[in-house]
């Protein structure tokens, strides 16, 4: 049934619901919220709940700083978990300046901007599953997060090994209790690390649900004890946590990549798609790779792309197509991780397969063989380019990247990158113990 601020109204006397949480993401892709009480109700459903823009990363001068929140009702959600205070709901907002329009820096208001264009173009929706990844770790007495790993289990091993078992339990039910469909959720490779898969949704809405799914996992591990995280590579040697990303354009009812006539089923505009997605995939990685964390994931030999291929068969490549058909006909692209902020990913991505499709572009032939046997002779006769190594790599090529750029706009595109300039030179001035290591007694 469709949400209106009437069904609001009595669900907040049902579910003695006292706390509205307002929610909305930075340009890191971190939530932000503000928590108002029940008696703000009528001002909440007004748009009037007014917050101090500068005090939030890539959002706006302290000159020019008040903006107001505009919740979007279709989000409302009341956490299953009470309090003694009573419930907590949540409304994902837009944000919007003092005037009404809607702010330009709003990753969420930019993907409905993207999302309108492909619209325009006759793709009603833009459907996206994501596959996110995390590890447990341990707290220790005083709360904090410490690098031991609460069990030594691996791909899909059931319990007594697998003792985050409980914990991914709990979460999937808060999950399912709070309207989630959970399809699959697993043990993953490494210890400690786990994967839970929701179904896909229209893009604004999986967007969403990757932020509410971020904050229950963290929720209920802390209820059992543990800490969540979402951080690419916590540990060296093992694999690190990806979030795959599942896409598929239709046009109505109809998935526009499916095309029963074809000899693999698959339609000429899922082939311009995959040749936009191949052809922006390094000015793609700064936005889907965000962090200096992410690119310690992006190596060799642990399940995670370094190449800019694709592949129906193997699942080594950056791009996979599944074999599933029908309303199922996806691409896979496998280098996101759950660092990157969904709005800003989501967008790019569509930005860069529209491009493939409006200038008709063609995909190199896909690449079955294991890419990382391949001589560079072999790699180069195959067109067959690497991901930027580093984040640094990665925004150089962002830059040279129009497409990319636009898909962000230019008050989202300043500000992604000046918090990642920011972050690059803090790394790069910070000194590591693999170096003291290395050098310290050698030289
Ligand atoms: P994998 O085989 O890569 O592990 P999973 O089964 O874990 O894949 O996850 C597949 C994801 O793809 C799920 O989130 C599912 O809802 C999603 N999906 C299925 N069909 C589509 C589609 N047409 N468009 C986008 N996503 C889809
Ligand atoms: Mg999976
Ligand atoms: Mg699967
Ligand atoms: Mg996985
Ligand atoms: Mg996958």
């Amino acid at each position: 049934p469709e949400i209106t601020a009437d069904s609001i109204r009595q669900a907040v006397k049902d579910e003695n619901v006292q706390f509205l949480r307002l929610v909305f993401t930075d340009i890191n892709g971190i939530i932000k919220n503000v928590e108002v009480p029940v008696d703000q109700l009528e001002k909440v459903l007004a748009n009037k709940i007014m917050f101090d823009g500068s005090s939030i990363d890539g959002f706006v001068r302290i000159e020019e700083s008040d903006m107001l929140l505009y919740p979007d009702l279709s989000t409302w959600l009341v956490f299953p978990w009470g309090s003694e205070h009573g419930r907590v709901a949540q409304l994902i907002c837009d944000v919007h300046n003092p005037d009404g329009t809607p702010f330009a820096g709003d990753p969420r208001n930019n993907l409905r901007r993207v999302l309108a264009e492909a619209k325009e173009a006759g793709y009603t929706t833009f459907n996206i599953g994501p596959e996110p990844e995390f590890f447990l770790f341990k707290l220790d007495e005083d709360d904090r997060p410490t690098l031991e790993l609460n069990d030594k289990g691996g791909y899909f091993d059931f319990a007594p090994v697998d003792l985050g078992e409980n914990t991914r339990r709990d979460i999937v039910l808060e999950l399912e209790k709070m309207g989630f469909e959970v399809e699959a959720s697993h043990h993953e490779v490494a210890p400690g690390q786990h994967e839970i898969d929701f179904k896909y949704a229209e893009a604004i809405h999986a967007a969403d649900n990757i932020q509410t799914f971020k904050l229950v996992v963290k929720t209920i591990a802390r209820q059992h004890g543990l800490h969540a995280t979402f951080m690419p590579k916590p540990l060296a040697g093992i694999n690190g946590s990806g979030m795959h990303i599942n896409m598929s354009l239709f046009k109505g009812s109809d998935n526009a990549f499916f095309d029963p006539a074809t000899d693999d089923q698959l339609s000429a505009e899922s082939r311009h798609f995959l040749a936009g997605l191949l052809t922006h995939a390094r000015a793609l990685t700064a936005i889907n790779n965000p962090t200096v964390n992410s690119y310690k994931r992006l190596v060799p030999g642990y399940e995670a792309p370094t190449y800019v291929a694709w592949s129906g068969r193997n699942r080594s490549p950056l791009i996979r197509v599944p074999q599933s058909r029908g309303l199922s006909t996806r691409l896979e692209m496998r280098s996101v991780d759950p660092t990157a902020n969904p709005y800003l990913a989501i967008a790019a991505i569509l930005a860069a397969g529209m491009d493939g499709l409006n200038n008709k572009l063609t995909p190199p032939a896909p690449v079955h063989r294991n890419i990382y046997k391949m001589t560079p002779e072999e790699l180069k006769a195959n067109h067959i380019t690497d991901l930027p190594s580093t984040l640094h790599n990665a925004l150089k090529a962002l830059a040279g990247d129009e497409v990319v750029i636009d898909a962000l706009g230019s008050h989202l595109y300043q500000s992604f990158v000046d918090s990642k300039r920011m972050e690059w030179d803090g790394y790069r001035q910070s000194v590591s113990k693999w170096e003291r290591d290395q050098y310290l007694e050698l030289y």
